[in-house]
């Protein structure tokens, strides 16, 4: 077990810990508790180390120092958990393919034998007893092909799941766990395939980024929770306005991308203002009165590929859109014109 502590002294690391979790900005979530419980018990020398070198130069634990030593080094110790899994689960592979195997070999013998005795005469019964063995042995054979499928799909099952731990254990997780769209980085993905396709790009790529309008006022006075309800209202609007093939993200904070595939200028501004609108016009409840809230708008500006531009130049022209979206009055969709 990773935590041998029983309940008492653990509950003197959770009073020390409170007292030093408060004088440091980090929100009080369970991965900076358990930053500082590892430090502070000692239990994981290179985290021990790394931290006292954060505090020794002076410097605080904020949300983004404790993310970097949660993910260096916590999360990358479940690796070793992980590779134990795969370990099993190769083992478990190579028995059952050695299994088949040896009755695959079986079965061939008794193939050759039976071709031994149809070359003498055989009378009537004994023909018969030898076809009815051929069938027995051939659906035993066949049970134990299907088991190994069956269990091979499902050590395929058991991979891709360990993959994706591993791939979020070392933050290479491609998508927002506040809203299950794509994160930047499988934004980036996505719109490196789209850009990599030249009969896609020839078939017209928009880019659409969105913000929320005046958000900071939201959360001042509905508070962060109802927020970030908010952040995910948004995501739901923009995924159920987009087709398959297209690209929905939430880049960062209140800002997302939308990256739309075989679609002109005219079609994008028809998406954008359907989505605004469509936001413009809805409620969304309070947590805790009920109370349903109005009044919540975005922004959003648009532009679309041309040739020679990357997503890099697609991105800075639809955030040159946006920004006139919103020194315009904001709740607006804005093209972007070259100047
Ligand atoms: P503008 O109309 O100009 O975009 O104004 P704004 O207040 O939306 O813009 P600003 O960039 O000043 O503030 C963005 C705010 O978004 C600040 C921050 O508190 C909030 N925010 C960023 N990420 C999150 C989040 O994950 N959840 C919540 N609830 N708020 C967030
Ligand atoms: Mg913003
Ligand atoms: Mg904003």
């Amino acid at each position: 077990m990773r935590y041998e502590q029983d309940r008492n002294s653990s509950g003197e690391v959770l009073r020390l810990l409170i007292q030093k979790m408060a004088a440091h900005p980090a929100a009080f979530t369970p991965l900076n508790y358990t930053v500082w419980y590892e430090y502070t018990t000692g239990i994981n020398p290179p985290l021990s180390a790394a931290v006292s070198k954060v505090l020794d130069g002076g410097n605080s634990l904020d949300d983004k120092t404790i993310e970097k030593l949660y993910t260096t080094y916590i999360s990358e110790f479940n690796t070793e958990a992980q590779q134990e899994s795969l370990q099993e689960l190769l083992g478990k592979i190579a028995g059952f393919t050695a299994e088949t195997d040896r009755q695959a070999h079986q079965f061939g013998n008794s193939l050759q034998a039976y071709g031994k005795t149809l070359k003498e005469n055989l009378d009537a019964p004994k023909l018969d007893a030898l076809i009815n063995n051929m069938a027995g042995d051939t659906n035993k054979m066949r049970g134990s092909m299907q088991s190994l499928q069956t269990e091979l799909e499902s050590s395929k099952q058991q991979v891709d799941k360990l993959q994706k731990e591993l791939q979020s254990a070392r933050g290479e997780a491609l998508s927002d766990p506040l809203t299950g769209i794509l994160n930047r980085r499988g934004f980036e993905g996505a719109a490196k395939l789209t850009f990599d396709d030249e009969s896609a790009l020839a078939k017209g790529v928009c880019l659409l980024m969105v913000d929320i309008d005046h958000f900071k006022k939201v959360n001042d006075t509905y508070g962060h929770l109802f927020g970030d309800k908010i952040i995910r209202a948004i995501a739901d609007t923009l995924k159920s306005k987009i087709r398959g093939q297209d690209a929905v993200a939430r880049l960062g904070g209140e800002e997302f991308a939308v990256l739309l595939t075989e679609t002109n200028l005219a079609g994008a501004r028809i998406v954008a203002e359907n989505v605004r609108q469509s936001i413009e016009r809805g409620k969304i409840r309070r947590l805790d009165t009920q109370e349903q809230i109005s009044g919540i708008t975005i922004s959003i500006g648009v532009t679309t590929y041309s040739s020679g531009k990357s997503i890099v130049d697609l991105i800075d022209q639809a955030d040159k859109a946006l920004y006139v979206s919103k020194g315009s009055g904001r709740n607006k969709t804005t093209i972007f014109e070259q100047t």
